[in-house]
């Protein structure tokens, strides 16, 4: 992945991202053009595979345990109602199914291996797949490769600075530990921040200087607009100006011209004109469904009727990279065979084995 080194210091890019925008949109699309199909537009789905009851405070997130908002909390999904719901995003054309859990961090237990096994069927039915787990270590990155993820989705949210203003609960440190974890594993990056959380211009622009300075940019880099839930600390955050959403893909498209910027959380406050000029600045993936993780986004056939007027296209898997190998996984087969073992028992215990017994009433 390439960076543009003319923008390549914190002054460079802001002064960037502060040029006219005619400007900057139109050295965006150039950029663009020149690097992607300005005329195709990756749909990811993102299903929650465990939502809420997080123990982390970040303070934009309603799952977290430690606010309190109207979110219905879920425990982890089954495999086969993931897959489900994988079949239905392929359907409805999306090529990358991103599967996120409100964990601190992955554990290596039995939900886990549900996780692999999810990878494994997704990965199996030719859709990329992409996790957001939380932090991770080096061998559970190794096992989510070998089962075939594609991505790992891991933010940065923020500049450091600002980020302790936002997190208490972990070191941005930490986050970038678990970028280089999977980045070790071979697995590509997936790796953004949200704006209108009360930052400023030079914060956004520190968020993507970390991604400068990294041995290697992400391949995909979201860019939210903060969706403010009741309940959370930033619940009176004023909505973010389209402007600034704009400012900032195309910023991100100049300097990492050959990264997916992904126009992400936000897309319901904006109008279809908006999001034209956000897809023309740069932006070529969006997240598709009527839902992200827990905040509103608009539906499918809305997505499908834009694309319509624009001329756009939904992007084919695997255009970027080659599809991941899915090896066998000891636990994974050791979870299925009990599965197995449990039907056959109640296949074999037939209605006509049970005989009720005779009761008198005297
Ligand atoms: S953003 Fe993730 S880690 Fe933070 S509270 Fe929400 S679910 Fe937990």
């Amino acid at each position: 992945m390439k960076i543009n080194k003319a923008y390549a210091s914190k002054e460079k890019a802001l002064e960037l991202y502060r040029s006219p925008l005619m400007e900057l949109i139109y050295q965006a699309a150039t950029v663009h053009r020149e690097y992607h199909n300005p005329n195709e537009v990756q749909m990811s789905s993102l299903i929650s595979i465990k939502t809420g009851g997080c123990s982390e405070d970040c303070g934009y997130c309603p799952q977290s345990a430690k606010y309190n908002t109207e979110l219905e909390v879920h425990a982890m999904m089954g495999v086969d109602e993931v897959v489900g719901l994988a079949k239905n995003a392929k359907a409805n054309g999306s090529s990358r199914v991103c599967m996120g859990a409100a964990w601190r961090e992955v554990r290596d237990n039995r939900d886990f291996d549900k996780v692999v096994e999810m990878v494994q069927e997704i990965n199996g039915m030719g859709m990329e797949v992409c996790a957001t787990l939380g932090m991770m270590n080096e061998d559970q990155a190794k096992r989510l490769k070998d089962a075939g993820l594609y991505a790992y989705n891991h933010n940065l949210d923020s500049s450091k600075e600002f980020y302790k203003d936002i997190i208490s609960t972990r070191e941005y440190q930490n986050r970038i530990d678990t970028i280089s974890n999977a980045r070790k594993a071979g697995i590509s990056v997936c790796s953004g921040g949200i704006i209108g959380m009360g930052e400023t211009a030079e914060d956004r622009i520190g968020m993507l200087m970390t991604y400068v300075h990294m041995e290697q940019p992400p391949e995909s880099i979201p860019i939210n607009a903060l969706v403010p839930v009741e309940g959370t600390p930033l619940e009176d955050q004023k909505p973010i100006e389209v402007w600034e959403m704009i400012r900032m893909i195309a910023t991100s498209r100049i300097l990492f011209p050959q990264s997916i910027i992904r126009l992400s959380a936000g897309r319901t406050q904006m109008s279809q004109e908006a999001q034209a000029l956000c897809f023309f600045a740069g932006a070529s993936s969006i997240f598709a469904g009527d839902k992200l993780l827990t905040t509103p986004n608009p539906e499918f056939n809305e997505d499908q009727a834009l694309f319509e007027v624009l001329g756009m296209t939904p992007k084919k898997p695997f255009q970027d990279g080659d599809q991941p190998e899915t090896k066998t996984d000891e636990k994974v087969e050791m979870a299925k065979k009990v599965r197995k073992e449990k039907e056959e028992r109640k296949k074999n215990t037939s209605e006509n084995d049970f005989k009720p017994r005779k009761i008198t009433i005297k």
